[in-house]
């Protein structure tokens, strides 16, 4: 039998995976095909992107009535809604593509895109918390932290696409060691928090607990942030970083509860996900500065397997979240 509902064909691209699938109107994701990333840089990305479409287009999706309505991307880095251009992915990779006017015209159908993290906050005020919330804020704690504000049902972009990289902020932690960041400073919550961030802080405070039960992997793999949490109740290293990551987190929230005055705070990402750092991180929360937060702090309800794909195919539908 043939799907014969409309769909919305959406591209997530994380550093490791790259997931295409599409969603339906009511925010049903009814295909999904997952491929390998690894990209170097935009351009390179963009080939990886257009050979993966078509093959998705050839064989995952053999059940539909129509073709998708269109293609929405979620990219990691700084993406400019409006025009459709890919900004850069970070500081060192800054090639600028105008990426759907280059896969639209290529696959034939109109496309999007947006940055991962606000594409996610876009699927998450049609389908998840905006449902009950119209000024919340949406925090991504993953690889890297990051976090998308709506007020008044409207996104915050910025004047250059760059709203809510909140992850390079400083949260009054002290991680007992300077910790450098991506961004060019110390100490950013991302370089505490994340699950990069976790992985440098390991490293960086090992050899002060030669004792420690936490395997420091080599040849470039991380530090497993389950095993962390894992040994957290029997291994120092692995309390300390867990307590550290805790408070850097409430104190980020606070830090936007004060910034942005929302009435809910939502947590996405690999991090929190499994909700062993979220009754640690709800402790620290000061309930004074929490006071209007009167819908509370809760993690996604959207399948985190699935929130990036959700994100990127709400961006395929192209509604106006933006002031
Ligand atoms: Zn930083």
């Amino acid at each position: 039998m043939k799907i014969e509902a409309l769909s919305y064909l959406g591209i997530d691209l994380g550093g490791t995976k790259l997931l295409i699938g599409e969603m339906d109107s009511a925010g049903t994701i009814i295909s999904r095909k997952q491929y390998r990333s690894g990209f170097l840089d935009q351009t390179n990305a963009l080939q990886v992107i257009e050979a993966s479409l078509e093959d998705y287009l050839r064989t995952g999706r053999i059940q539909y009535e129509k073709p998708p309505q269109a293609i929405g991307l979620g990219l990691v880095g700084r993406v400019n809604n409006a025009l459709g251009i890919w900004y850069q992915i970070d500081a060192r990779r800054t090639t600028e593509l105008k990426i759907t006017e280059i896969l639209g015209r290529k696959f034939a159908l109109p496309c999007y895109v947006e940055n991962d993290v606000r594409s996610a906050l876009k699927a998450e005020l049609l389908f998840g918390c905006g449902q009950q919330s119209k000024d919340f804020v949406y925090i991504n704690v993953g690889t890297g932290i990051a976090a998308g504000i709506v007020s008044g049902g409207h996104v915050l972009q910025g004047g250059h696409c760059n709203a809510g990289e909140a992850g390079h902020t400083r949260v009054g932690v002290d991680p007992g060691v300077e910790i450098p960041c991506e961004c060019g400073r110390v100490n950013c919550v991302e370089a505490v928090a994340s699950g990069s961030g976790l992985d440098k802080c390991a490293r960086a405070l090992i050899h002060r607990y030669p004792d420690s039960i936490l395997s420091i992997p080599a040849g470039g793999k991380p530090v497993e942030v389950k095993e962390i949490f894992e040994k957290s109740g029997r291994d120092p290293l692995c309390a300390r970083l867990v307590d550290t990551a805790a408070l850097a987190v409430a104190n980020l929230i606070m830090n936007l509860v004060r910034t942005s005055d929302p009435d809910m705070v939502v947590l996405g990402g690999g991090v929190v996900s499994d909700r062993f750092l979220f009754p640690k991180i709800q402790a620290a929360l000061d309930p004074h500065t929490m006071r209007f937060v009167t819908r509370g702090v809760e993690i996604t309800r959207l399948d985190p397997a699935y929130a990036g794909l959700m994100g990127a195919c709400t961006v395929a539908m192209n509604r106006e979240f933006s002031n």
